[in-house]
């Protein structure tokens, strides 16, 4: 949310503790509100369309309420607002889960017509076989990371390694990777180090992923994943999670920005 934004950059702890709540003492909360509404009220319904519209074309919505839960929610978004800070990222989008995120990725690059994926072993289960199934039409060279730029062909329009692997714990050289992929982004999956421990945008990743579900999360009861990156890709994935559905609950939100 950029009504949580602050010019002064803070230290992780204390984004930490503060980023996504910023705004509670001006309302007079402690604790965020949990918002459960599905839907707003409206008073007219023909500008209520322009503005479902207008974030179907662009994945911004303007500075009114709340319209409907597939297109934002006001407890996610102090998540989303947490992790991005935390990962030093303009914006960040979640998801019902790590998998949903992954999905989402590669629709937004499948929907620009780039269908090729580069990627590096060992990757989670899930999403090796989410690539070698080539589900959704994308198609995947596995390489290892020295093989990354001889790889990348016009149509690629993503890189993807994770590190620390589950459950390997197989690690990568991320600025050595970023450099080779050049102008094509890079997807670091971030879920076993947390921005605690990695932020990969500083070693050039466009893109960080997390399955929320595993540390994010810590307490094992909620299943969400999340991407951080810069606000003109989140405008992407916010259009496809509009489209396809894979929103995260409200209440995990609460619990994520907790955890
Ligand atoms: C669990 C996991 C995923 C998938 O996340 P889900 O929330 O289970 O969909 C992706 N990447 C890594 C590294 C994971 O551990």
């Amino acid at each position: 949310m950029d009504s949580n934004r602050t010019p002064r950059p803070r230290a992780l702890a204390t984004e930490a503790v503060h980023a996504g709540r910023d705004d509670l003492a001006a309302l007079g909360l402690h604790a965020p509100p949990i918002d459960l509404s599905t839907t707003y009220p409206s008073a007219d319904s023909r500008a209520e369309a322009a503005r479902i519209d207008a974030f179907a074309a662009d994945g911004v919505l303007d500075d009114g309420p709340p319209v409907y839960a597939r297109l934002g929610n006001p407890t996610v978004a102090r998540f989303e607002t947490a992790l991005a800070r935390l990962e030093g990222a303009d914006a960040a989008v979640a998801f019902a889960s790590g998998m949903a995120a992954l999905t989402a990725v590669l629709l937004v690059r499948l929907g620009a017509g780039l269908r090729h994926v580069v990627a590096v072993r060992p990757l989670y289960g899930c999403s090796d076989h989410l690539l070698t199934a080539g589900a959704l039409g994308s198609e995947v060279t596995w390489v290892d990371p020295a093989g990354i730029a001889d790889a990348i062909r016009p149509d690629t329009g993503l890189v993807l390694v994770e590190s620390p692997a589950n459950p390997t714990l197989a690690e990568v050289d991320l600025r050595a990777v970023a450099h080779a992929c050049g102008s094509v982004p890079l997807l670091v999956d971030n879920t076993f180090a947390t921005p605690v421990l990695q932020r990969p945008r500083e070693s050039g990743a466009r893109l960080v992923l997390h399955s929320a579900t595993k540390y994010l999360g810590g307490h094992g009861d909620v299943l969400g994943g999340v991407v951080a990156c810069d606000e003109a890709f989140a405008r992407e994935l916010r259009k496809v999670r509009f489209a396809t559905g894979g929103v995260l609950h409200p209440l995990a939100g609460y619990l994520l920005l907790r955890g």
